[in-house]
């Protein structure tokens, strides 16, 4: 007998075999509440993208934040197989980790820090250099350590105004950059803050005129190549004119796009499910959870589900406002979400105390969740807490 835990399992074979069903036996026994990924579909979408970007722009995956919170090296990995050309994460240790696991892509980090220097080096990541003051310190740190011509991204502040060099900085810019052994320019990029928008499509043609000028000047100084891209997912669909050399596809590979037409092309990567551990009748008067905020109007059943506001089950989705799936029928929330547990009213539905329960995933849209909560599909994924395990399968 093989015993393992907090690994990650991979199922793999045809769907005659019913694999889901070894699957369903490995997660009652590992935990209660899973994040299943279905990579097929991930390489699905990745596909789907594929094939409105233009065969000669390369594909950098976004797989900051544990890839939306999908997973890691997994998810990169899977992307790296199938014919990925770069991969960005946010921080430096997300790309070490990336690296030990054996990702061999080019990786760039997002927002590096001085302290993470000797890492990004010694694991071959590229930084993204947004302001003079972290050219300088990464030149400074170059040259202490005789590094010549080392990877770097030129990130350009076109209108978020976040992070950037803006474009009333080019001349002083370009001034560092001609000459300049130590470092080596693999792409100049900006990031579009309102690609999904039509009523914003001006001020993203705005974006791209600015940007494209500001290359031209970084161009002239460097006079060898370099990428250019300022597309994210929507605007591969919404503005293919501006893919460039590269586009940034994030959000649309774990399947959710903004756009209506583009969404029902993809297919859903990520399920979330919990199950019930116990059911009760509570009578009509009594009250359900913290505070009393439920007070049953009618006798109800109330079953409690093991996912709560520390596995990321937003508590804002308490009292009615959210609802889960019970072999397709959805229930309500019934008071406060706890930290660890949920209660639901399930009354009049089909449910035993053990049945899995669907928070998201095919039938239950993340979107319909973000949407409860007032925020985006991003901020539900990528706060899955890291005690829910990922399961991986394949179809
Ligand atoms: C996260 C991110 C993206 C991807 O955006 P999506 O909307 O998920 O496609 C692209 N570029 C930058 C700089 C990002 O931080």
């Amino acid at each position: 007998m093989i015993t393992f835990s907090n690994e990650t399992i991979l199922l793999k074979g045809a769907r005659v075999f019913e694999f889901e069903e070894i699957d369903q036996l490995f997660q009652q026994k590992i935990h209660q509440t899973i994040l299943s990924i279905n990579l097929s579909a991930l390489i699905y979408n990745l596909k789907e993208y594929r094939s409105m970007i233009s065969p000669s722009a390369k594909i950098m995956a976004m797989v900051k934040a544990f890839s939306y919170g999908s997973g890691s090296y997994e998810i990169a990995n899977l992307l790296q197989f199938n014919n990925t050309d770069y991969l960005a994460v946010a921080y430096a240790d997300e790309g070490v980790a990336l690296r030990k696991a054996g990702i061999t892509l080019p990786v760039m980090v997002m927002n590096p820090e001085e302290n993470t220097f000797n890492a990004l080096v010694k694991y071959d990541l590229e930084p993204e250099i947004f302001s003079f003051s972290i050219l300088r310190a990464f030149q400074k740190y170059l040259y202490s350590a005789a590094i010549n011509n080392f990877p770097v991204h030129i990130k350009l502040d076109t209108g978020m105004h976040r992070l950037g060099f803006e474009e009333s900085e080019m001349q002083l810019l370009a001034g560092q950059l001609r000459n300049n052994s130590m470092i080596r320019v693999r792409s100049v990029f900006s990031h579009l803050v309102a690609s999904e928008n039509k009523e914003e499509d001006a001020y993203t043609l705005h974006q791209s005129a600015i940007f494209l000028q500001c290359c031209n000047t970084i161009q002239e100084a460097l006079g060898y190549p370099f990428l250019k891209h300022i597309v994210n997912t929507s605007a591969i669909h919404r503005h293919p004119e501006l893919q460039m050399d590269m586009v940034r596809l994030g959000i649309g590979l774990y399947g959710i796009d903004h756009d209506p037409v583009m969404q029902s092309k993809l297919k859903n990567v990520s399920t979330l499910t919990t199950t019930v551990s116990q059911i009760k009748k509570v009578r009509s008067g009594d009250s359900v959870g913290y505070g009393r905020k439920a007070i049953l109007k009618s006798d109800a059943t109330i079953a409690t589900v093991r996912i709560g506001y520390a596995d990321g089950y937003p508590r804002s989705l308490g009292n009615g406002v959210g609802s889960m799936l019970v072999k397709n029928k959805m229930v309500p929330v019934v008071g406060n979400v706890c930290m660890d547990m949920t209660m639901l009213d399930v009354t009049g539905a089909d449910i035993n105390e053990g049945d899995e329960v669907i928070v998201f995933g095919e039938g239950l849209p993340v979107q319909t969740l973000a949407h409860w909560c007032n925020t985006i599909s991003y901020e539900i994924m990528t706060g899955i807490s890291q005690r829910v395990r990922r399961v991986y399968y394949e179809e």
